[in-house]
């Protein structure tokens, strides 16, 4: 028998950003919060993308009732892979192209479950590529070899300093930010709060004038861009990734065989009926018994509903905030799901512990936000490269955007 007035029901996923404080729930669930006894009957996800997929084929393998409500006629959402109009046998990875180690454990660890063969693929967007290959890089109109690029003469007359040029000589170019603000980084005591550390004021600068403070060639500075983001902000996100050890580049870089959508019809193949293509979801409403998520089915105007003790949400923020919810999210959700724009590198909002642990899977918490698969994504970029983004400084930036919604000391 459930407890019904345990449950609470709008929870889970979705989208983007550290605001909330995903980033640590990602890996941790607080020893002290009781365990809970129940098992819920049914859980409803909204959106069959990965993230819903994924979330689904955990939690039916849990034994829990899940039903997949997706609004389009395909599942796999921004994942795609498709061949139309190429030649027999070629494909193309339209949406989600590529993954990287370390960032993408989980992704890797489904692929072998799955049987689904994974292929390097070092020449994606954003790889680096070793010093000893023969690829040409263009700089001011001019190619150059990677040997070039190691030569002390070549990397001062391109505006480099002395101090640039000896470290550029020996370390990559995406390294570059170490050498002015490695310094700054260790003293952060939690990755986890820019705050504390006595580096505030470093939020009244933006990340290109530190780079100047400290020495950097006019070439560095344009290089390192930071102009309209909070130094603060840019040593958090350096502190955050190290404590990790999540490295600066993309890593080692690979997609799979055959298109990255085989990890999604893998996940859909084993969840069947469980998963309803076109069942637009138009409108939840939660209480402490429940929730009821509203639908239509296959493009018929009539509205249907299924009830559930827990409703998670899969579906991209800048979609999920037309979907009237009553009573409304609390207000530090709501500000999230407003204000969050698409992004390619998604980030956790909410505490998917809380519906991890209410589900009575206390065993899954370290792997449920991570188990949707492109969402250990997050794992790689923690915070986006350039955060919240002002015109001029001084502005406190973190102060006014992220401090309200930080994890509070105790
Ligand atoms: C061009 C491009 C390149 C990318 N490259 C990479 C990459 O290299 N590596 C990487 O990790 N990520 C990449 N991404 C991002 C990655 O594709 C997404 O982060 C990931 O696919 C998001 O999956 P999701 O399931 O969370 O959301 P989505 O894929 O957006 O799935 C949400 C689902 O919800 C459904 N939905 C919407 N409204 C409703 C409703 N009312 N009712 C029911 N269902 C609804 C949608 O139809 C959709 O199927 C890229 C994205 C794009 C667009």
């Amino acid at each position: 028998m459930i407890r019904r007035t345990f449950l609470k029901t709008l929870v889970a996923s979705a989208g983007a950003s550290l605001i909330d404080s995903g980033m640590k729930a990602a890996n941790t669930l607080p020893k002290t919060e009781p365990a809970v006894q129940v098992q819920p009957k049914k859980v409803v996800i909204g959106g069959a993308g990965i993230t819903g997929l994924c979330c689904g084929y955990e939690l039916m393998r849990a034994g829990i009732d899940v039903t997949i409500l997706e609004a389009a006629g395909r599942y796999s959402g921004h994942v795609f892979t498709g061949s139309d109009g190429l030649s027999d046998g070629l494909y193309a990875d339209f949406g989600a192209d590529h993954i990287t180690k370390p960032g993408y454990e989980r992704l890797f660890a489904y692929a072998e479950q799955f049987n689904i063969p994974v292929v390097p693929y070092p020449n994606a967007e954003g790889s680096w590529l070793p010093y000893n290959n023969d690829d040409l890089r263009m700089i001011g109109g001019k190619f150059y070899t990677n040997k070039m690029l190691a030569d002390l003469q070549t990397l001062t007359g391109l505006g480099f300093n002395r101090r640039e040029a000896q470290f550029l000589s020996n370390n990559p170019w995406y390294e570059l930010q170490d050498l002015y603000l490695q310094s700054y980084v260790d003293k952060i005591k939690d990755p986890y709060q820019p705050f504390g550390s006595g580096l505030a004021d470093l939020d009244q600068m933006s990340a290109a004038e530190i780079y100047k403070r400290e020495g950097a060639s006019q070439a560095a500075i344009d290089y390192l861009g930071g102009r309209h983001t909070s130094a603060l902000y840019s040593i958090w996100r350096m502190a955050a990734m190290k404590s990790r050890g999540i490295p600066p580049s993309e890593g080692e870089i690979f997609r799979l065989k055959g298109g990255n959508e085989q990890l999604p019809i893998a996940f859909a193949s084993r969840l069947g009926a469980r998963v309803k293509l076109a069942h637009p979801i138009t409108a939840i409403q939660q209480s402490d018994k429940g929730v009821v998520v509203s639908y239509r089915e296959y493009g018929y105007d009539e509205d249907r509903t299924l009830n559930a003790d827990f409703f998670v949400n899969c579906i991209s923020l800048t979609v999920f905030r037309n979907i009237p919810v009553t009573p409304p999210l609390s207000a530090s959700k709501q500000y999230v799901v407003n204000n969050l724009t698409y992004t390619s590198h998604p980030f956790y909002v909410c505490r998917v512990e809380e519906t991890a642990r209410a589900l009575g899977l206390l065993w899954l918490c370290p792997l449920f936000p991570a188990s949707c698969a492109f969402k250990s994504a997050m794992t790689r970029r923690v915070l986006p490269p350039h955060g919240p983004r002002r015109a001029d400084f001084p502005q406190r930036v973190l102060q006014d955007t992220v401090r309200p919604y930080l994890p509070r000391r105790t």
